[in-house]
């Protein structure tokens, strides 16, 4: 049984007494985590101060990003190694953020998804189409391109730990969220192609949601077979929120 992931991405916000803030919130709304993973994915200042503040915690460290090569110069980039040394556990690959305003190519993300698991970091590949094409009706060929390149470099043996994120570039942050229905339906395409690409392991990679996610609506995600938990931007902002969304993706 795959259990469900609930990641926030806080992207470029919180600074460490912010984050710090944060986790002593986030600790005392939730004591008990059984049935569901928790990762909490800060900016990369925060994450030291954050890896620390949670040690003997159930809740684990994502970077939001990482870099390829494991050292050398590359001047501004965070390796996987260290992210490791810091003590994450997952790294996303991919967001839609780096994709359209940073520039990074499906082959970027790729060679990212490889370096994460190299350094046994659970990588959070992210997917998604943009609204011109979902409306151009090109919303399977552009996610089975990103996920069939972002999961090129990995084998049948890794491909169990991976965590796949279909994050439509139209829902992220617009507080228009995909349907259930939209959702779970990609879900089960991703994992089909998953499958056809690594076999049997395909059973046991999870598929998160992202987009708009929020306590109003995360139950009709929560509730699709194929999803299995929820990347989730705005609303991992404020513990008590974070909260609710966790407890309502227990399994
Ligand atoms: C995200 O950044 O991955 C995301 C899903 O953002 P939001 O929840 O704010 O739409």
């Amino acid at each position: 049984m795959r259990i469900p992931l609930m990641a926030g991405n806080w992207k470029m916000n919180k600074t460490v007494r912010e984050a710090l803030d944060f986790v002593a919130g986030l600790k005392t709304q939730l004591p008990d985590t059984s049935g569901v993973d928790v990762v909490l994915c800060p900016p990369f200042t925060a994450l030291s101060d954050v890896g620390r503040a949670i040690t003997g915690s159930p809740f684990e460290l994502g970077a939001q990003d990482l870099y390829w090569e494991p050292r050398g110069a590359f001047t501004g980039e965070i390796s996987a190694p260290m992210l490791w040394d810091l003590g994450c556990t997952y790294a996303i690959a991919g967001h839609s953020e780096r994709r359209r305003v940073l520039g990074e190519t499906d082959d970027a993300v790729r060679r990212k998804v490889a370096a994460a698991l190299a350094s046994e970091l659970i990588p959070i590949l992210c997917v998604g189409e943009s609204l011109e094409e979902r409306d151009d009706g090109r919303t399977e060929r552009i996610l089975q391109t990103q996920a069939r390149i972002g999961t090129m470099d990995i084998t049948a043996e890794q491909v169990g730990q991976l965590v796949v994120a279909y994050e439509p570039v139209w829902a992220i942050g617009t507080g228009r969220p995909a349907t259930g229905e939209e959702a779970g339906r990609i879900a089960r395409l991703l994992r089909q192609w998953l499958h056809e690409w690594f076999g049997e392991p395909a059973g046991g990679v999870r598929i998160l949601y992202g987009g708009s996610v929020t306590p109003d609506n995360i139950a009709e995600f929560a509730g699709q077979p194929d999803i299995d938990g929820a990347l989730v931007g705005g609303a991992s902002l404020d513990p008590a929120t974070f909260a609710t969304l966790v407890r309502a993706s227990a399994r």
